[in-house]
């Protein structure tokens, strides 16, 4: 059933690139539902202070439990959300649910929820999150958000505007995935974030590669001149929280602390004291 380009006989529509597209048609239908059927849910992975190694918060991050599917991570479903606009809606239920589940939490727990570009311009988020932490009780102090290079991209005032009104709200902003988009750099100057989160990929290498260990000392450096803090996003080995260690970085998240979880199971590392190894020990 591939469809063939006018005489010159070539191509352009193959098969199985009819049938990627039928699946993605098919799972922007069920995710369209997903939310009023409560198939989507939030896991909480922890964050863990280098300087004190005890917890200071945890990161919110979304997972679709789709009944034939199963567990479907967010690399394969935000983006149909992001296409479709549905991650506005979906975006505002993460904010109230996280913030819903943090309240419960001692109160020097910090909860950090993941923002999506199109929430700064096709959604009041200043009213979502006032509304939510007016319902659930939660200081605006512990919650943080987290934006990527992309939500920066077009340099819009309005979406800057907002981030200094979120701060002064009380809010931490934390620039996510640092390192991997175009310049970098150029994004710490167009807001005063106060954290970077260095991509897992440079933690990932930085044991075998001198260039990936240089380059996260760099990051790390260049956040204690600005008097910021680092978190090193996917830490897995005793190794790796040395070279944080030594490179200065103030924060560590990833398997070695803990898996992300659903929400009950955030308790445990209460119950542990916030003892990372006493917690990893009972995640793993
Ligand atoms: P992120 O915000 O950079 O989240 C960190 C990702 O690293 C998570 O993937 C987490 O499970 C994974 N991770 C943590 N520790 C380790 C580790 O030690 N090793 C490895 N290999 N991976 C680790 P996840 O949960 O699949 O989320 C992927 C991305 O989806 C997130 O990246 C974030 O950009 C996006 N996302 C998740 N939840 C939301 C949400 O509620 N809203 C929006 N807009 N995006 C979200
Ligand atoms: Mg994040
Ligand atoms: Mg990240
Ligand atoms: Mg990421």
């Amino acid at each position: 059933c591939s469809k063939t380009a006018g005489g010159n006989g070539v191509r352009f529509f193959e098969p199985q690139m009819q049938t990627k597209l039928e699946a993605r048609r098919t799972l922007e239908a069920e995710l369209r539902s997903a939310l009023d059927n409560g198939e989507l849910v939030l896991f909480y992975q922890p964050i863990y202070s280098l300087r004190t190694l005890t917890i200071c918060g945890f990161e919110a991050l979304l997972r679709w439990r789709h009944p034939e599917r199963g567990m479907i991570p967010p690399a394969d479903f935000i983006p149909i959300a992001e296409a479709t606009g549905l991650i506005v809606p979906i975006g505002e239920w993460v904010i109230r649910q996280a913030c819903a589940d943090a309240v419960l939490w001692p109160d020097h727990i910090r909860i950090a929820v993941n923002l999506s570009a199109l929430q700064f311009t096709k959604s009041d988020l200043l009213q979502t999150i006032a509304a939510a932490l007016a319902s659930t009780g939660l200081s605006p102090t512990r919650l943080e958000l987290e934006v990527t290079e992309s939500v920066l991209l077009r340099d819009d005032e309005s979406t800057i505007a907002i981030l200094h009104q979120l701060r002064a709200l009380g809010h931490r902003i934390a620039l996510d995935d640092f390192g991997t988009g175009y310049s970098s750099l150029s994004y710490l100057r167009s807001f005063p974030f106060d954290k970077i989160k260095i991509d897992q990929s440079f933690v990932r290498e930085m044991a075998g590669r001198a260039d990936c260990a240089s380059i996260v000392n760099a990051v790390a450096g260049l956040a204690q001149d600005l008097g910021i803090g680092t978190t090193a996003e996917g830490v897995e080995t005793e190794e790796q929280v040395q070279q944080l260690v030594r490179a200065g970085c103030t924060e560590v998240q990833g398997y070695r602390f803990g898996r992300p979880g659903p929400a009950p199971s955030v308790a445990q590392y209460f119950t542990n004291q916030d003892r990372p190894d006493r917690a990893h020990a009972r995640v793993a």
